[in-house]
């Protein structure tokens, strides 16, 4: 039998590319900062990493936190921040509310020994990322947004509070 990511059935949709499509569709015609909030993105961290990025739900700031690879010596680098940053939004679609906060849902996490439903995991994120690229606007606004803090390209590390760019 052919193996089907968990994740597919439960969404009902017949392949990752229909499921990335329809998650893309939610966030159409948003401003980012809506987008972020919807998928409860509340801070975005700009540091060295050991990879280009990853997601963590941190319960004290009740929402999702996302890590860029940030090295002083590089920047603009902002296609490799935008394409990680899409990335990480598609694995932002892995969480859902509950009456507590934010739980992973379970359908969308590889189950222990299952190598493949890691790889359709990223191959999720992956083509989530494209499609979402796919949109100029969506480029544009992710490259202003990412474009804003060249300034401070000298830091360490940079945090971006998301909540408190909220447009007033
Ligand atoms: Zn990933």
């Amino acid at each position: 039998m052919a193996y089907k990511w968990p994740a597919l059935d439960y969404e009902r949709v017949a392949n990752i590319r229909s499921l990335a499509e329809k998650c893309v569709e939610t966030l159409n015609g948003k401003s980012l900062f809506e987008q972020f909030m919807q998928q409860q993105i509340v801070e975005i961290t700009l540091r060295p990493l050991f990879t280009l990025g990853g997601m963590a739900y941190e319960a004290k700031k009740n929402g999702l936190v996302v890590y860029l690879l940030h090295k002083k010596e590089d920047w603009p680098a902002s296609d490799a921040k935008c394409i990680t940053l899409a990335h990480e939004l598609g694995h932002s679609f892995g969480w859902e509310m509950n009456g507590v906060g934010l739980v992973a849902k379970q359908v969308w996490r590889p189950r222990e020994g299952a190598p493949k439903d890691i790889e359709s995991l990223e191959e999720f994120a992956d083509t989530f990322a494209y499609l979402w690229l796919s949109y100029p606007k969506n480029r544009k606004s992710l490259t202003k947004f990412l474009e804003k803090y060249k300034a401070e390209k000298d830091e360490e590390q940079l945090t971006i509070d998301v909540r408190a760019l909220w447009p007033s």
